[in-house]
């Protein structure tokens, strides 16, 4: 199919989530012409995901803190983060937290920053703690992309990266029931994490992690794919709701059968104030031994998890960051601590993705990346606040760097029409949902490399079984090209997860229970032909040194 480009700006941004719109507001603050494409709504994605009051968001609490901080994201990343990009990532998050008040975002504070429940997830010490509220980001966001010029497309799908003489040039995309091409000097993508590869996840539908992907064809390399957040949310009632961590210790968990999930385990209550310091499951604390319970009684009743009801001392005296939590509950779902709940876990935020450098370059002229699509800045496992740290950090940094790369080198406006793949994969919905389904029995909690290997061929058998038709029905065409894009990267991170032999941070290996000091190396992904490869970064830079 041949497409004809309809429209021309100097920095396109793809996502409307907090990166995005850092980077487009920090493009069109630079002078240049901008437009925000996004599959969802403007202010979409998990940036504004529904079940839950607003983000969390963490920074040093002060320069001397910034060292500190470093040193923490080193150690609890397991040696996976890259140290220049958390050494950007830390120094950059004061000014960006400046910035965003500065626009006249509302920022939650702590009654009491000192309880230890704002310790962020994983940290070792209180930081600098902010609420970023939905309500007051869209207001001011709305207010400044209209102020700064910038064209909101919402309801507008990436489908391809175009690239002309080696550099990324425009785009494909569907726009409502449109297949059209956008050019651009440079793209900023910010599509968010892959947990739309997942049936069980705490994440909105458009982050389908199919943009990780579409980089990864136009050149880029993805990291640390293997490292990504599952986290207990609600199963019954309010599925999807995300569960507060710091509850666990005043928890009861029971299973299917009525009994105390943890009922023998000795240190059975120290596993629970392990388990209230963190939402996501890392293998690296006894904690561990929680979530193996869960995951066991999950499996033994889908549809029905976990039980969880609260003993008394949760009333004695509530801690101010649960009161919180139970006044929006309260607030958006009618529901009580009195009310038991049934939690499971569910695939929630990505560690890795899109490799970029400091600036948001991914290696690739004309393509910078930013948020959760991204990888480097974190590592096994992520202190908690730091993803939306992450958005304001390093959108605004990708918005600059692709103002910039668009005025020194704008695109020639003369291209001819795009080429473009439009095929239908006529039962792509389907194929999704077993995509899914092996995603969530394989690549969750519990790995092995026997479940890795047989995911594996399911999802080869699922790309090699589609039987493509012509049509011109861009929907349709749209969300096949979106499943194409999400199977191979599905096999990626399989991949990824079956070539780590050991346990680390949030990757567990039930085969392989111990954290390997011999495999603190990264895992790249990078395209040879039409294939995924992932390999040690080690081997790919021996490999390079040989070659050259
Ligand atoms: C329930 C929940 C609570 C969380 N709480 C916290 C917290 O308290 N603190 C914290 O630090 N982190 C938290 N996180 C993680 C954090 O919210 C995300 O990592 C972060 O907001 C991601 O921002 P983003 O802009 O990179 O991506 P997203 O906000 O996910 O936005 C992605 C955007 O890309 C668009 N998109 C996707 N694919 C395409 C495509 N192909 N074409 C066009 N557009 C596309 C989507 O429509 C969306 O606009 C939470 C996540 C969830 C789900």
């Amino acid at each position: 199919m041949r497409l004809k480009y309809s429209r021309h700006c100097d920095v396109l941004v793809v996502g409307s989530g907090i990166a995005g719109i850092m980077a487009a507001l920090a493009a069109a603050v630079a002078g240049r012409s901008v437009i925000l494409a996004s599959s969802g709504p403007v202010f979409s994605g998990s940036s504004f995901y529904p079940g839950t009051w607003g983000l969390g968001l963490i920074g040093p609490e002060n320069e001397a803190d910034q060292e500190d901080l470093v040193q923490s994201i080193l150690e609890v990343g397991c040696g996976m983060a890259d140290e220049a990009m958390v050494r950007a990532f830390v120094a950059g998050i004061a000014p960006a937290i400046e910035g965003v008040k500065a626009m006249g975002v509302q920022l939650k504070a702590a009654a009491d920053q000192n309880q230890k429940d704002f310790i962020p997830c994983f940290d070792r010490k209180h930081r600098s703690w902010n609420g970023l509220l939905f309500d007051s980001m869209r207001q001011v966001f709305s207010r400044k992309m209209e102020e700064s010029g910038v064209e909101q497309l919402p309801g507008c799908e990436l489908l391809q990266l175009i690239k002309t003489d080696g550099r990324v040039s425009g785009a494909v995309v569907c726009c409502g029931k449109e297949l059209t091409a956008i050019r651009c000097g440079a793209l900023v993508l910010a599509t968010g994490g892959y947990g739309g590869l997942f049936r069980d996840r705490l994440t909105t539908d458009d982050v389908a992690g199919a943009g990780q992907w579409l980089a990864l064809e136009a050149g880029a390399e993805l990291v640390n794919l293997e490292f990504m957040q599952m986290m207990p949310g609600y199963l019954n009632p309010c599925r999807k709701t995300i569960f507060n961590e710091k509850t666990f210790r005043y928890t009861r968990l029971t299973g299917p059968d009525g009994r105390d999930i943890l009922e023998n385990e000795p240190d059975r209550q120290a596993l629970l104030e392990c388990r209230s310091t963190h939402g996501p499951f890392t293998s690296r604390l006894i904690s561990r031994r929680v979530d193996l319970a869960m995951v066991k009684a999950a499996q033994a009743a889908p549809e029905q998890g976990v039980t969880v009801t609260y003993g008394p001392e949760i009333r004695e005296n509530t801690p101010e960051f649960v009161r919180t939590y139970f006044d929006w509950l309260w607030e958006k779902k009618h529901l009580t601590m009195d009310d038991p709940v049934q939690i499971a876990p569910f695939a929630h935020a990505a560690n890795g993705g899109v490799r970029i450098d400091p600036n948001g370059f991914t290696g690739v002229p004309g393509l910078f990346a930013c948020g959760e699509v991204t990888g480097g800045m974190h590592g096994a496992d992520r202190i908690g606040g730091l993803s939306t740290a992450n958005g304001l950090v390093f959108g605004r940094k990708a918005g600059e760097s692709a103002a910039a790369f668009a005025a020194a080198q704008p695109v020639p406006r003369a291209d001819g029409p795009v080429e473009f793949d439009a095929r239908i994969i006529p039962d792509q919905a389907e194929r999704r949902r077993r995509m899914q389904d092996v995603m969530s029995e394989c690549g969750m909690v519990v790995r092995t490399g026997e479940a890795l290997r047989q995911g594996m061929e399911r999802l080869a058998q699922l790309a090699d079984g589609c039987a493509f038709t012509e049509g011109d029905d861009a929907t349709q065409i749209a969300a096949s090209r979106r499943l194409w894009a999400q199977l191979h990267l599905a096999q990626a991170i399989l991949s990824a997860q079956c070539m780590r032999t050991e346990s680390r941070g949030s990757h567990y290996r039930a085969d392989y229970p111990e954290r390997n000091p011999a495999m603190e190396r990264r895992i790249l992904v990078r395209l040879e032909g039409s294939t995924a490869r992932a390999a040690f970064e080690q081997n790919l830079a021996e490999e390079r040194s040989e070659k050259q």
